[in-house]
């Protein structure tokens, strides 16, 4: 009888592991987007969390050093924007694909040991989706967009794909070191403007809150449809497209090791850098 007690006990036990592993393993492949994040842990890489690397303000500063992959940036999102090692160029993630829009006004697709300075990323699912069927500046999209969002408190991906009546974007060229502020290489950025394109906004509506780690309120890039021209978005008007809003309660920042950043001084920007050199 008491042998009984026993092999029970750890017949038991021995369900108990198995059905254990079981869950935690579920659990695991629910939260991950894709085969790919697998040996990521899920904090990073939860449905609903932006994927970031470095602050806005290290940038402003000058500190373009490359320092995660395309490959591991592409494990966290498959949505986002960003910029290259040497602030080479305008990134935007669509669809798992990064793509590069350089200061020369070509799209080029990166090879995953491409690094980035600074780059926000998150696997887009649509939680708010509306449409647009009638001509809309850059001045009326925006707090047009803004009502959709269900509270300001949140951060958002953002995107919009559509008929574009006008677009001006922006990209700038690489820097050597030693680095300039990103306010004084914005001041020689190429600006590019096209009328009548088919394409879509990338990017992220944030709360002021986000001060110093990323831009409050919209940071957006754009590329077209036939991916062959692109850029940081300066203005735009839409006369018909889809709004996506991919509603997230999630943030993981993660911040560079490399040499500039950790002896650069990350002060407050009272001059306003940031609105000069994202606008
Ligand atoms: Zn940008």
């Amino acid at each position: 009888m008491k042998k009984i007690s026993i092999y029970f006990l750890v017949l038991v036990t021995i369900i108990s592991f198995l059905t254990a592993g079981c869950i935690s393993e579920q659990t695991e492949n629910m939260n991950s987007a894709g085969d790919n994040v697998n040996e990521v842990s899920t904090s990073e890489t939860q449905i609903d969390t932006i994927y970031q690397f470095s602050v806005i303000d290290a940038l402003l500063e000058g500190v373009y050093d490359g320092e995660i992959s395309c490959e591991e940036l592409k494990v966290k999102g498959d949505f986002g924007l960003g910029t290259f090692d040497d602030l080479d160029g305008e990134m935007l993630e669509l669809d798992g694909v990064i793509y590069q829009v350089k200061a020369d006004g070509n799209v080029y697709k990166v090879d995953d040991t491409e690094t980035s300075p600074f780059a926000a990323v998150t696997f887009f699912e649509t939680d708010i989706k509306d449409s647009i069927n009638t001509e809309m500046s850059n001045q009326e999209l925006a707090p047009y967009i803004e009502e959709l969002l269900p509270s300001k408190n949140l951060m958002y991906a953002v995107k919009v794909t559509g008929n574009f009546t006008y677009m001006k974007t922006r990209s700038v060229a690489a820097q050597e070191e030693p680095y300039p502020r990103l306010v004084n290489v914005t001041k020689d950025q190429s600006v590019f403007e096209f009328n009548d394109t088919e394409g879509t906004i990338v990017g992220y509506w944030m709360p002021e809150y986000v001060d110093g780690i990323n831009v409050p309120g919209y940071h957006l890039h754009f590329i077209t449809a036939d991916r062959t021209a692109g850029g940081h978005i300066l203005d735009y008007s839409i006369s018909s497209g889809v709004i996506e809003i991919d509603s997230c309660d999630g943030f993981y920042l993660e911040l560079p090791e490399n040499e500039n950043y950790l002896s650069t001084g990350l002060s407050v920007d009272t001059e306003g850098e940031l609105e000069e050199a994202e606008n």
